[in-house]
């Protein structure tokens, strides 16, 4: 990897970590999902980079993709708050969450906690995605819990949230070797349910697929912003900036220019815990760029 992109990461890396760290303490009983989301949010931007794609904040059966709507109202009760940030320096992405439970449920918070850890302790040059997905099983497990099976780490490249491999949380028979240079992220979920989740019906992510052609202007104007402003990166509804942005997003998603990104929740109602971290792979293991240090 080029010195210079390797630096994109890191600062990419510093910032979130230095962000988490700040928002962790204002996810409390009473707060509001959307002050703690703006806070993140502008918090990335003071500090000269970007958000990836738009503060997730999953309560208990919600795993991920839960981001508040423009005029949300909701407030954290005792809940299991999942806090998952990205943030970009010229597209160069770096992806962490923590658990910030309000809800008394520590044992949860710290089986995806110590499935993480235990991953980052075998990644190499030459480590199989699916040996790190065992480890990630074996330690949920080990707290008599199940990790969610259907919910993936991933590779991160420009402008890419979600690229190849995928990085399971159960163990496998075959998975990617990785090598120098990969930038993936760890993220093990952890659940008193099922393992499973599914789409719920919410949903206010929403992401490019393509440029379609669109004959409404406004849906034009929001094309061009969306394109612009955010590229191939996740986006939420309450960030759109163009007029009559509601009824332009819903002609976007018909013409297929816009994919939406629903909430993901468990299919039992069961509570979700989430660890995540993103890591360059290193000549001799790997180097966590979202730690802070
Ligand atoms: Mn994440
Ligand atoms: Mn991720």
């Amino acid at each position: 990897m080029e010195t210079e992109i390797r630096e994109k990461y890191r600062t990419a890396g510093r910032i979130l970590a230095e962000v988490l760290a700040e928002a962790g303490p204002r996810v409390e009983l009473g707060a509001s999902l959307l002050d703690v989301a703006n806070f993140v949010e502008g918090s990335i931007r003071s500090k000269g980079a970007k958000p990836a794609f738009p503060c997730n904040i999953s309560l208990d059966r919600n795993a991920a993709h839960y981001t508040p709507s423009p005029n949300d109202t909701a407030r954290f009760g005792e809940n299991m708050v999942k806090l998952d940030v990205g943030v970009h320096v010229d597209g160069y992405i770096a992806d962490s969450a923590i658990t910030v439970d309000l809800s008394g449920h520590d044992k949860l918070v710290e089986a995806s906690r110590s499935a993480l850890q235990a991953a980052l302790e075998i990644i190499g040059p030459g480590t199989d995605t699916a040996q790190i997905g065992k480890v990630i099983e074996e330690a949920i497990t080990g707290y008599g819990y199940k990790p969610v099976y259907n919910l993936t780490g991933h590779g991160l490249s420009r402008y890419l949230a979600h690229d190849e491999p995928a990085v399971p949380n159960r163990a496998m028979e075959k998975g990617t070797v990785l090598k120098e240079g990969d930038v993936i992220a760890i993220e093990p979920f952890a659940t008193n349910g099922s393992g499973r989740i599914s789409e719920a019906q919410n949903c206010e992510i929403y992401g490019l697929s393509a440029m379609r052609p669109v004959r409404l202007p406004a849906a034009r104007t929001l094309l061009k912003e969306i394109s612009e402003e955010y590229k191939t990166l996740p986006f939420a509804r309450r960030w759109l900036q163009a007029e009559r942005a509601e009824y332009a997003l819903m002609q976007l998603l018909r013409s297929g220019s816009v994919h939406k990104y629903p909430v993901l929740w468990e299919v039992e109602g069961a509570l979700v815990s989430q660890a995540e971290h993103t890591v360059i792979v290193s000549d001799k293991g790997c180097e966590v760029i979202t730690r802070s240090i």
